[in-house]
């Protein structure tokens, strides 16, 4: 793909990315929108997002985003980042209107679904595919700060399988525009307030293993939620803690959305594929992180999770 040719001659043009916007999410769109107004002086560019934590407010263009979703006239081209069209909430309306519609995405389980598409499942992050897409000249401080915060937060801060030389080459070319990655580190990916260290607590003091101490789940219904006034944002990072606990090899996360219906977070090692477990439910991702909603109970839904985990888990063995 090539941004110029795409969006030569347009006049307005929109981004978007997944309900429930993460990091990558958020520093992606950030950085495209970054760069497009920079390449396209004349051209309108807006962001539309559910409100993203508050933990990103220093990236420059946050203020801006528009998590209203108001009717607008089509937009010459509307870039859909991080996700497949359909799970952008509000915004899809803008993706069926617009006169070119683009898929930027490094998801295993996007078949891809614009006019013109770019979707990497070997790449570890949205924000590096806005990297790779950019020309050079143009990145400075502010968009190299969106796309490092993207990376740090799909990578684990450079520490899952999806890191490789490459996104380090280019890390370390991000850094050289002079930013504080120390404090973004810690400010973004790592520190919590003191509710959500609570209730990291509660989900980890809660939890239940099974499958021969395979696997692990816990789940935070809504009463709890009300309880310590949290929302889906204070849940970060609670599903990355139960896949630490030794001997894991697929970490659960759920929370209640609704009557008999969940949020499901999978983390898994390398025997099990969390985005073909998740996919099978309707949601996606990647091999080691996916999720999807499940609607029933929640001994029904760890029910059906087990029986594929413990498939894959088989397969394995039988290897
Ligand atoms: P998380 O567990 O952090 O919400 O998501 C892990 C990964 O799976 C992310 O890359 C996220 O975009 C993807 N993912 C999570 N839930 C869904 C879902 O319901 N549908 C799809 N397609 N992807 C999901
Ligand atoms: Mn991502």
């Amino acid at each position: 793909m090539n941004l110029r040719k795409e969006c030569e001659g347009a006049k307005r043009i929109g981004i978007s990315g997944h309900i429930r916007p993460d990091g990558d999410c958020v520093g992606a769109c950030l950085a495209l929108s970054l760069y497009l107004k920079k390449m396209m002086e004349a051209a309108e560019v807006k962001v539309f997002l559910e409100e993203p934590s508050s933990v990103f407010e220093s990236l420059k263009g946050f203020e801006e985003i528009d998590s209203s979703f108001p009717d607008e006239e089509p937009f010459d081209v509307f870039f859909v980042v991080d996700t497949v069209p359909d799970r952008i909430g509000e915004a899809e309306k803008y993706f069926l209107q617009a006169k070119k519609r683009t898929n930027i995405d490094h998801h295993i389980t996007n078949p891809g679904a614009g006019d013109v598409n770019y979707v990497m499942p070997a790449i570890g992050s949205a924000s590096e595919l806005i990297y790779d897409l950019a020309e050079h000249d143009l990145l400075d401080q502010d968009m190299a700060l969106c796309i490092y915060t993207g990376m740090i937060h799909d990578t684990g801060v450079f520490q899952y399988s999806n890191t490789n030389p490459d996104t380090l080459r280019k890390a370390a070319d991000l850094i050289s525009f002079g930013f504080d990655f120390p404090a973004l580190i810690q400010e973004t990916f790592y520190q919590k307030n003191y509710v959500q260290a609570q209730i990291c607590g509660r989900a980890l003091m809660e939890s239940i293993r099974f499958m021969d101490g395979r696997c692990i789940v816990s789940v935070i219904d809504r009463k709890t939620m009300e309880f310590y006034g949290a929302t889906p944002k204070d849940f970060e990072g609670i599903v990355n803690q139960l896949r630490n606990i030794k001997g894991i090899s697929c970490a659960i996360f759920m929370y209640e959305t609704d009557t008999l219906e969940y949020k499901v977070s999978l983390r898994t090692d390398e025997l099990v594929d969390a985005s073909r477990v998740a996919a099978f439910f309707g949601g996606g991702g990647h091999m080691r992180a996916a999720g999807c909603t499940m609607k029933g109970t929640f001994h029904d839904c760890v029910n059906n999770l087990s029986l594929h985990i413990e498939e894959q888990l088989m397969e394995k063995k039988q290897q």
